[in-house]
């Protein structure tokens, strides 16, 4: 799983598999119910902390799944494997605008999604109106408000997985979304360029603070286990300086943990998804 995951960590998977389509994915999840196989779908792997062992079970990703498209006036409709920044700029040559948040977060609609990734106070979720599931081998449209999302986060089954997006956009001319989309460049090429494998960042921010702060102040910015460091340059960031094991990041995020707990008093949350056999 190091080659599908932004952090370059991660022991491998039982199984690997691309389907084409939802036919081809229905039929792969009834295989592997049958044989009492679970699985993970996956996006681009920019929020993914495999553990060293891999994965026990079926990886699944949703590549072929890329396609964006109008419907009626002001919706758009992005399957779970397109790339957000391709959604942003679909939106802007219809003249339709109000994600640009997300142009700059690396990834897919689907990891968007299960996420609620975000930037600057706003959540793709609040700006979902439907999303397409597989579940129990069924596809099942949700309006939003039938779900259960919060801050970097959506609940979803077991099994599930998002096919689709509907987004309602706003009228946006295209210039005005071309400089939100370079504002949000620059912003992270200032802030967020530390030059090493990462995952974004890697703890939540508890509610009204930065965690990066809280960890400055538990003087674990720079700190190091084996490959995995607290980058110099955003230490809610932890990068990968080269060689970093599974187990370099799971040490050190504990070790920020506890830092943090002593000296502030609040217990950080990991914001990556943690996967694999322990
Ligand atoms: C440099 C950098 C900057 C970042 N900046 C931000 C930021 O500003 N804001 C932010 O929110 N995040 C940020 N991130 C984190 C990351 O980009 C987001 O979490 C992104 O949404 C992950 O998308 P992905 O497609 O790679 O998902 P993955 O990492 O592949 O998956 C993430 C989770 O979603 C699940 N998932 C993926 N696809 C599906 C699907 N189709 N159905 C069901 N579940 C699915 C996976 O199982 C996993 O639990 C950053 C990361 C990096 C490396």
């Amino acid at each position: 799983m190091c080659r599908h995951t932004s952090l370059k960590v991660g022991g491998p998977a039982d199984l690997f598999a691309i389907p084409e389509d939802v036919e081809d994915l229905k039929v792969l999840l009834s295989w592997l119910k049958g044989q009492n196989i679970p699985w993970l779908p996956i996006g681009r792997g920019y929020n993914l902390l495999v553990r060293d062992k891999g994965i026990r079970g079926a990886v699944i990703s949703l590549e072929r799944f890329n396609r964006i498209s109008s419907v009626g006036e002001a919706l758009i409709r992005a399957e779970a494997g397109a790339e957000n920044l391709a959604t942003v700029r679909f939106a802007q040559k219809r003249g339709l605008g109000g994600i640009g948040f997300i142009s700059g977060i690396p990834g897919t609609i689907g990891g968007a999604i299960k996420m609620n990734a975000g930037a600057y106070g706003e959540g793709i979720l609040e700006r979902t109106e439907q999303l397409t599931l597989l579940r129990d081998g069924n596809v099942h449209d949700f309006r939003i408000e039938e779900l259960d999302y919060g801050y970097r986060h959506l609940k979803l089954q077991d099994g599930d997985i998002v096919l689709a997006a509907l987004f309602k956009l706003n009228e946006r001319q295209a210039h005005h979304t071309e400089e939100e989309i370079r504002k949000d460049s620059d912003l992270r090429r200032s802030k967020h360029n530390v030059g090493y494998p990462s995952a974004g960042s890697f703890f939540k921010n508890p509610h009204g603070m930065a965690a990066w702060r809280l960890i400055d102040a538990a003087g674990m910015r720079g700190v190091r286990v084996g490959g995995a460091q607290a980058s110099e340059v955003h230490s809610n960031f932890l990068v990968n300086t080269g060689g970093a094991s599974t187990q370099d990041f799971l040490d050190l995020a504990g070790q920020i943990i506890k830092a943090v707990f002593t000296t502030s008093g609040v217990t950080l949350e990991e914001e990556v998804r943690i996967v694999g056999e322990i």
